[in-house]
């Protein structure tokens, strides 16, 4: 059941962003579309609101809705340097079908300074530095410019992730922040993409099932976690969403 959208307004009208009212928004939005989540947000606070993307399929499904309802909202990803080549094709295939404002956000540090202060292959040996210099810093800095941002992550794909509101407090950020897609299923992902013929990072056919950096992306087999091909297993996250999910 989707909650009204005046009634919805009129009861955070006055509302100071915390941690608790943010908790608040997202209970009573509990059951809505990922539509009706997204103009919750961009009526609080477009145009200082974002969207986040790895170019996952749950990206390609909120970047669809994004562009059918607010057009001009930013969206973001974190260029690592080691992205596949097959996702820089997919984002401008998006720039293309969907008309997406990309941002590029950026570490500012290139691999090969990378190696010069932490050693050659940082990833390999210490993944969670590697993913604070490449990942979370810059979207950290990135963030600090607006009070909002829109992410893809769904509540089955880790156990972190599991109790994610639709509508949270982001206490690494100090911002809110929205998750959509929360309630929905993998199915449900896949169902829209092919409903609406959208582009996807056709690596998905071929046994990836979740993308980051080619340098910490493997194949699953069926039936595996999808998670489980990244990282070669030694983690789930790299870091972006996981102070989100319980206080520091
Ligand atoms: S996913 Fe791997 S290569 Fe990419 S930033 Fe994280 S540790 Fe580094």
């Amino acid at each position: 059941m989707d909650v009204s959208q005046s009634k919805l307004s009129r009861s955070v009208e006055t509302v100071e962003w915390n941690p608790e009212s943010a908790k608040q928004v997202g209970f009573g939005l509990e059951g809505s579309s990922p539509e009706t989540v997204l103009r919750w947000g961009f009526e609080h606070f477009a145009p200082s609101i974002v969207m986040a993307t790895g170019f996952g399929p749950e990206g390609i499904v909120l970047m669809h809705l994004v562009s059918e309802i607010r057009p001009e909202t930013i969206v973001f990803y974190l260029d690592t340097d080691l992205l596949f080549a097959h996702t820089y094709e997919l984002r401008d295939e998006l720039v293309k079908r969907l008309g997406i404002r990309f941002e590029r956000v950026h570490s500012g540090i290139s691999l090969p300074e990378q190696a010069f202060r932490h050693g050659d292959k940082l990833w390999e040996r210490d993944p969670d530095t590697c993913c604070q210099i490449r990942k979370v810093i810059p979207q950290r800095q990135f963030l600090a410019g607006y009070s909002a941002w829109i992410t893809g992550i769904r509540r089955d794909q880790t156990a972190f992730r599991a109790n994610t509101g639709l509508v949270e407090w982001d206490y690494a950020n100090k911002m809110i922040k929205l998750n959509p897609l929360a309630a929905w299923t993998n199915d449900q992902v896949w169902e829209h993409i092919k409903t609406h013929d959208l582009p996807y990072n056709v690596l998905h056919d071929y046994g990836y099932p979740s993308i980051g950096c080619w340098t910490c992306t493997n194949p699953v087999e069926s039936g595996q976690d999808p998670r489980s091909g990244r990282w070669g297993g030694r983690k789930t996250e790299c870091g972006i969403h996981l102070p989100s999910i319980g206080k520091q």
